[in-house]
């Protein structure tokens, strides 16, 4: 099979904990045993969720009932209150005497630092505006923000076009109702390894999970899929170094995946050398980009690889949102693969399958084997394997904002 014909079996919402995230672990799983890995299925605890639903009804106007969805992992709710806008830039410039009782319409995603300030100003409910093709992508708070505020506060998402709505019909109060499923479950990473002449690895990855209610084509069953391929093509080789190709679940619901494996094999992590991973892709339109975590020196050696194959490729130096980050925090340097631009409809249902071309999917799988076969051969490493002071310092803020 060509990849966009894996690409088109694999383009069904697989939410991470969910039963067709486990159904996708499953088919990816007898792929690679059809290449002849024998892949390691790795069964993590998430708490998660099945998508609710939820309404506003504006109260002291003539306009009608507007459908919210509870964002993932907060509490459900059934009030009604005074409704004000919050649109301050950070939380610093929150009068929080006014938040007191009210439900908070803002634009901020629900991380750690909005939600602990609709807490302590005692606030009843916060509804996040949302562009509209997002409307049904769910937001999820990330599993510590859900241990420590998930109980505390109801939260929801709203399309810009109601919101503007209630604001241009100076809405004052409003009836809000949130249902959502909460529990504890498991996801899982499927692995699968070609052994080499050493202890040294290269990993690559890719999350095959998607939000939910996306078919998740281009993020990420394309980067599935160019891994599956990379397998397939790699199959009875042996380089110096192990390959480890790592199939991360439940990445959209803050890493979990990666977060899981780097746990479970911390005292492998000093024999990884590099991590490459494949993290949106199937636009054929938009320039294949390369950004790399760890020193320029990474930077200059792979910008030099790929220039010297005639792959053209755009290179930068930087974090990305996305399954390196977990190894970076242990040092491991990264490379993350990705092409979007116009139509990049991530995270909504219309990131489907006909997003994607085959030719896209396959302009990866060379850079990515660019990449590797560079590195799994050489006895010395090409490049230094750490981490760059001010990269460190990009990898903690981040993690600071969503844990
Ligand atoms: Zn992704």
């Amino acid at each position: 099979m060509r990849p966009l014909e894996y690409l088109k079996e694999l383009s069904f919402p697989r939410m991470g904990g969910s039963d067709s995230e486990t159904k996708a672990s499953r088919m990816i799983t007898e792929w690679l045993t059809e290449f002849g890995y024998s892949p390691q299925i790795e069964k993590f605890d998430i708490y998660t969720y099945i998508p609710g639903r939820g309404s506003l009804k504006p109260l002291d106007t003539s306009l009608s009932e507007i459908p919210i969805n509870p964002v993932g992992l907060s509490a459900d709710c059934d009030m009604a209150k005074e409704i004000i806008l919050l649109n301050i830039p950070e939380p610093e410039w929150a009068e929080k005497d006014e938040l007191k009782n009210k439900i908070v319409l803002m634009p901020h995603p629900p991380r750690r630092k909005w939600v602990s300030l609709l807490v302590e100003s005692n606030a009843s409910a916060g509804i996040i505006v949302v562009d509209d093709i997002r409307i049904r992508a769910y937001r999820t708070l990330g599993q510590e923000v859900a241990r420590d505020f998930g109980e505390k506060i109801p939260l929801a998402t709203l399309g810009y076009k109601y919101a503007i709505g209630l604001i241009n019909e100076n809405v004052r109060r409003v009836h809000i109702k949130t249902e959502h499923k909460r529990f504890d479950g498991n996801s899982q990473n499927v692995i699968a390894e070609l052994a080499g002449e050493s202890e040294r690895t290269i990993i690559i990855t890719a999350h095959y999970d998607s939000t939910p209610s996306s078919p998740g084509a281009q993020d990420n069953a394309a980067g599935t899929v160019e891994l599956l391929q990379l397998a397939k093509k790699l199959a009875g080789n042996k380089f110096y170094r192990n390959i480890r190709f790592l199939f991360c679940g439940a990445e959209e619901m803050g890493l979990l995946g990666s977060k899981a494996f780097v746990r479970n094999h911390i005292h492998e992590l000093r024999n990884v050398d590099f991590l490459i991973n494949l993290d949106v892709g199937g636009n054929p339109i938009a320039p294949v980009m390369l950004r790399t975590l760890g020193t320029d020196n990474l930077e200059h050696f792979i910008g030099g690889i790929l220039k010297s194959k005639n792959c053209p490729a755009q290179v930068e130096s930087d974090i990305y949102s996305s399954d390196g980050m977990p190894f970076a925090r242990f040092g491991v340097p990264s490379v993350s693969i990705a092409r979007a631009g116009i139509n990049s409809r991530g995270h909504s249902p219309y990131d489907d399958y006909w997003q994607v071309s085959n030719r896209a999917l396959m302009e990866i799988v060379d850079c990515a084997e660019i990449v590797l076969s560079a590195i799994a051969d050489a006895k010395v490493l090409p490049f230094q394997r750490t981490i760059a002071d001010e990269m460190m310092k990009k990898v903690d803020e981040y993690f600071k904002e969503r844990e």
